[in-house]
């Protein structure tokens, strides 16, 4: 029987780029059945305070993936973000990006002759993405930030399991501990105290600042590293740029009953309905769902497909390079298709 995924197209480019990608996945016999859902800036605007419908939270929560595109947040104060609400209803508490050098996709590290593969563990739930403010004067506001033991717990152990899985050698944490010594504190303590399980790997620590010096010095220093949630989604960007830019950044939200896939990028509003739009993030995101899902050889042709595709100099234009081949989105998933 085939496994069945709910789809949201979401907002701006969304549907463009979703379109792009099932399109590739229906050309590679992928076995996935479809259902999509209610969800995004619209079902918000007709009245869903979550963004989406009863209906598209039941079926979510019985299939227990979602692939979704990006989703515009909706403009106002209190108004919380459609995806940052997702992530909380469904407590997918880990992030994990992967970056890695593209054949094709030419950055100052390729073309130094760098390899760059770098996985990143991002708390997903906590930290100030509580949106826990207030005013004290018209001229004093006050943010909470939240860092529980559980919290850190599972996303760290999260963190090991993924190294231990891919063969990883070394997890790193990044943190603030010197100046946040209570809430960074408990999320380094926490990491100590789980790596103690995992003696294979070998584990460090290091001040997010000197980590960031360090990536775009030396990125080779890692291979994987757990942060909170600010710092990482700061740390996850930075990594972007090290290997072309949001267009080539997946991301996985993973939580122990539902995990949604999507791109880091947003609606691109400024170049929405005009099919022009960069599907290979929202395709690697698919490539690691279907590898998620046990679906490695249909993962592992469409990634060939992929990269060979790049490699060949097929490239939206988006691109910083405008010497190479540029197509838009549909063209770039027909050349993905004829290699497949
Ligand atoms: P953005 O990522 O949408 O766009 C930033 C820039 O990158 C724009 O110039 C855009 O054209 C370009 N870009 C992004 N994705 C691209 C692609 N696939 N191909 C080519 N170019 C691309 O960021 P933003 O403008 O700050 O946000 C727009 C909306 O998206 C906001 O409402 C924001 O809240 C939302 N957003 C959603 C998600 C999500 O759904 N997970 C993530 C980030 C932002």
């Amino acid at each position: 029987m085939k496994t069945k995924i709910a789809v949201a197209n979401g907002d701006g480019i969304g549907p463009e780029i979703m379109d792009a990608v099932l399109k590739i996945f229906s050309a590679a016999n992928v076995d996935l059945e479809y259902e999509f859902v209610e969800m995004g800036k619209s079902y918000f605007d007709a009245g869903h305070s979550t963004g989406m419908t009863e209906q598209a939270k039941a079926t979510i929560e019985n299939l227990g993936i979602l692939f979704k595109g990006p989703m515009e947040t909706p403009k106002g104060k209190g108004v919380k973000s459609i995806n940052v609400t997702a992530r909380k209803v469904w407590n997918t508490y880990a992030n994990q990006r992967d970056f890695r050098t593209l054949n094709g996709v030419d950055t100052v590290f390729s073309k130094a002759g760098m390899n760059i593969n770098i996985t990143i563990i991002r708390e997903n739930i906590e930290d100030t993405y509580g949106g826990i403010e207030h005013m004290i004067t018209n001229d004093v506001a006050v943010g909470r930030r939240i860092i529980t033991r559980p919290g850190s717990a599972q996303v760290i152990r999260y963190a090991f399991e993924m190294a231990k899985r891919k063969g990883l050698k070394k997890l790193a944490c990044g943190h603030k501990a010197n100046i946040m010594k209570l809430t960074d504190g408990i999320f380094l303590e926490t990491f100590y105290e789980i790596a103690k399980e995992y003696p294979q790997i070998e584990v460090s620590d290091i001040i997010v600042d000197d980590l960031c010096m360090k990536l775009v010095s030396r990125p080779e220093l890692f291979e994987s590293i757990v942060l909170t949630n600010l710092q990482g989604d700061i740390v996850s960007d930075l990594c972007a740029g090290l290997v072309g830019g949001l267009g080539f950044a997946p991301s996985a939200n993973i939580g122990d009953n539902i995990s949604i896939f999507e791109a880091v990028h947003g609606t691109a509003p400024d170049i929405a309905g005009r099919g022009i739009a960069n599907p290979t993030a929202l395709l690697l995101s698919g490539i690691s769902m279907l590898r998620f899902l046990g679906l490695t050889e249909n993962a592992a042709s469409i990634e060939n497909s992929l990269l060979y595709t790049l490699e060949q100099g097929v490239h939206t234009g988006d691109f910083g390079d405008r010497s190479t081949q540029s197509v838009n989105t549909q063209g770039f998933a027909d050349a993905i298709i004829a290699n497949l």
